[in-house]
């Protein structure tokens, strides 16, 4: 008998080969195949009159007339057959293909069905061609008189992934064979929710067969929430399971809150801390003096003053005679890090090292800091993924804190939580992302957001310009003493011609409009060295403007700089032009953000529109998301993270919530998931999610 886990090749009309081309659309199990849910449906329910069909996909009901064939080229035939109604008339298209020697009608079935005086609907695409209606038939049903009602034609029909070596057909005939099997009732789960108890009872077997075959289109959506509701379900549970204290290990470090370090730093602080970040920083602690690791992320939009938050946590180690690592994704974030920090903790008792593939290149200096991390000397560690090599050993880190963590892939994130015992955890991220999709996505980790910038701040304006506004606005400005960035849409810091184009444009405009200040060039191909020291110049303003690459998207901190001119702004994401815009806005003077080229189509003018009207990261994240869908953000989120069948990440943001209040709930009462009752759930997450969110003991 086959079961929910038995493999689609038992199937009736499925063997190995059919399987094998399942497997490409990710289908293995008959639970997948239930779950293969229509990527759209043909709606047959309602013909429409033969006069409107241009330039539609629809269905038409009408008299059958004569047939004309003919050969259009080599082995490529046609079909043409006149359908009447009262509105019009048009023929009804079938192409088939021959071989030239071949003696069998390719057309003899559909001939046999469609007999003049007799009736057919027909579903397809609608054109006009010379004057003439015809009808690119998808589908079709034939019936003897005009009060017939079709057996199969008029429904709503499932429109499947497909990949090659599967047809609609075979995908259908397949799902309605699996919707028949009677151990389906084994996934009725309409009890594991009970905590839902303000929606309508979920029958899951009646959800499913009507995601495949609904009677309206209305019907098709309830179902598809339904099964959005369970499967939201599903991964919060296995999300809570998993950060369930249960399967967490108690870490050895203990901290206590001295203060002889955090208590000089805060007075030597040339601000007060925001409400955000005191909140932030108490979230942390507590953490840091839980009983097991912490694993926390810290969001806050570009600006918030995520660092002083993560350096209280790493000073609140050192109190403790620990190690802390700060990794950053850029070399030159990394320095810039090393130097505010050195700047900020100038005269307490801390030693700080630099790590970065240029400081570990000189065999001296590298044997120093590496020597000094491994024996402790050095308290606080700045670097990059050059802090995940293998030769980088710590004394006794226990407090990892990783900013741009979207930056980072998965292996180099585990790569440094492997240089500590039982290390703490503290991601930091300035790509804010809605609370529904930040819930699931970072569904393992707690979180804290700084929601609210430092005092003082205005709010960069900007403007959607011409380049020659853009340089006038900027030369004034500098005037005025103010710094600019001009930043080039080098996509791929390889491309040789574009980069020499970006060049040649900054030699061009500080021979031009900028002939009068000193203008510096930063770009990804330039050595580190290199960039470091254009880097620092602009911080000493020893240049006046910076034309750039986006090498200077994140984090780079210089509140003098107040203008920023993004040349070609139509091709930037709006996260990326909200992250770059994040450079400027940091002072106290007013910032100018000027963005120039030529927006092409609606997105890309609605992206510059947005730019224009908004400050507000999370407000930009989530337009971003509504407008290239959650696969391509999550991409960049996270690796690895499970996509949606039924659920709709930005449809469903209501049923998350709910969702996960019911999955905490369940947890709380059945922390193992051992209840008799919950066990087909835990059969569910481990159907559905047990690669995606790594589960212990979870079988
Ligand atoms: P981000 O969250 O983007 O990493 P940073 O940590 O780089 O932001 O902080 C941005 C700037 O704001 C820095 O110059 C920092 O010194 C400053 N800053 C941080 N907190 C405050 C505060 N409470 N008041 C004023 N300025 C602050
Ligand atoms: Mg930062």
């Amino acid at each position: 008998m086959l079961t929910l886990d038995s493999e689609v090749q038992y199937i009736k009309g499925i063997g190995a080969k059919r399987a094998a081309a399942f497997l490409r659309l990710g289908v293995k199990t008959v639970y997948d195949l239930l779950t293969l849910f229509p990527a759209q449906y043909q709606d047959r329910t309602q013909c429409v009159p033969i006069r409107q069909i241009y330039g539609q996909t629809s269905c038409v009901f009408g008299r059958i007339g004569k047939f004309y064939e003919r050969k259009l080229s080599r082995g490529l035939y046609i079909l043409d057959i006149e359908i009447f109604d009262e509105s019009s008339m048009a023929y009804a298209r079938f192409f088939r293909q021959k071989s030239p020697y071949s003696k069998i009608d390719v057309f003899s079935t559909i001939k046999k069905s469609f007999q003049e005086g007799k009736f057919a609907y027909i579903y397809g695409e609608g054109k006009v061609e010379i004057g003439a209606r015809f009808i690119a038939v998808n589908d079709y049903e034939a019936v003897d008189s005009p009060n017939s009602a079709a057996s199969l034609f008029n429904k709503i029909i499932p429109v499947y992934p497909l990949t090659e070596g599967l047809s609609q057909k075979i995908v259908r005939n397949a799902v309605k064979e699996v919707l028949t099997l009677p151990s389906l009732n084994y996934f009725d789960i309409s009890e594991i929710i009970p905590q839902f108890e303000n929606l309508p009872k979920i029958d899951s077997l009646q959800a499913l067969k009507k995601i495949h075959y609904p009677k309206d289109l209305d019907e098709a959506e309830n179902a598809r929430r339904s099964l959005a509701i369970q499967e939201f379900f599903v991964l919060e549970t296995a999300l809570e399971l998993s950060r369930n204290e249960t399967y967490k290990i108690p870490k050895r470090q203990k901290y206590e809150i001295f203060k002889t370090l955090l208590t000089p730093f805060k007075n030597k602080l040339p601000f007060e801390f925001t409400r955000a970040q005191k909140k932030a920083i108490n979230e942390i602690f507590k953490d840091m003096q839980g009983i097991y690791q912490m694993n926390r992320l810290l969001m806050g939009d570009v600006g918030s003053g995520k660092t002083v938050a993560a350096l209280s946590a790493a000073l609140l180690a050192v109190e403790n005679g620990f190690q802390a690592m700060i990794a950053a994704p850029t070399d030159i974030l990394a320095q810039q890090h090393y130097f505010t920090i050195s700047n900020m903790l100038d005269g307490l008792p801390v030693n700080i090292a630099l790590a970065t593939s240029q400081t570990l290149k000189n065999k001296k200096e590298r044997e120093e800091i590496l020597f000094g991390i491994e024996n402790g000397r050095y308290q606080i560690v700045v670097g990059t993924h050059s802090l995940m090599q293998e030769r980088v050993k710590f004394k006794n880190l226990t407090l990892i804190i990783v900013d741009e963590q979207q930056r980072f892939g998965v292996m180099q994130k585990y790569a440094a939580a492997g240089k500590g015992e039982t290390p703490d955890i503290l991601m930091m991220t300035a790509t804010p992302i809605p609370r529904a999709l930040a819930m699931t996505v970072y569904g393992e980790m707690d979180m804290t957001v700084i929601d609210e910038l430092p005092k003082g701040r205005i709010p960069a304006q900007t403007f959607y310009t011409n380049e020659n506004a853009a340089y006038n606005k900027t030369i004034k400005e500098l005037k005025d003493g103010s710094q600019a960035y001009i930043v080039y849409p080098l996509i791929d810091e390889s491309d040789k011609l574009a980069l020499k184009s970006a060049t040649a444009e900054a030699e061009k405009l500080s021979q031009s409009y900028f002939k009068d200040f000193k203008v510096g060039l930063l770009h990804g191909k330039m050595k580190a060295e290199e960039k470091r020291e254009t880097m620092e110049k602009f911080k000493n303003k020893q240049y006046d403007v910076l034309i750039s690459t986006t090498v200077i998207e994140v984090g780079i901190d210089v509140p003098n700089a107040t203008v920023m001119i993004i040349q070609n702004a139509e091709r930037f994401g709006l996260s990326a032009l909200h992250q770059l815009r994040g450079r400027i806005g940091r002072g106290k003077k007013r910032s100018y953000c000027f963005l120039t080229g030529g927006a092409k189509g609606e997105n890309s003018r609605r992206r510059l529109e947005i730019m224009t009207r908004s400050n507000n990261g999370f407000e930009i994240a989530e337009e971003d998301l509504k407008m290239r869908g959650p696969g391509e953000l999550m991409g960049t989120v996270q690796h690895g993270f499970p996509e949606f069948k039924a659920g709709d990440i930005i449809k469903d943001a209501d049923i998350i919530e709910f969702a996960k209040d019911a999955a905490k709930k369940l947890i709380e009462t059945d922390p193992k998931l051992e209840a008799p009752q919950n066990q087909i759930l835990k059969k569910l997450i481990n159907l559905r999610f047990a690669q995606k969110v790594k589960l212990i003991n979870v079988g």
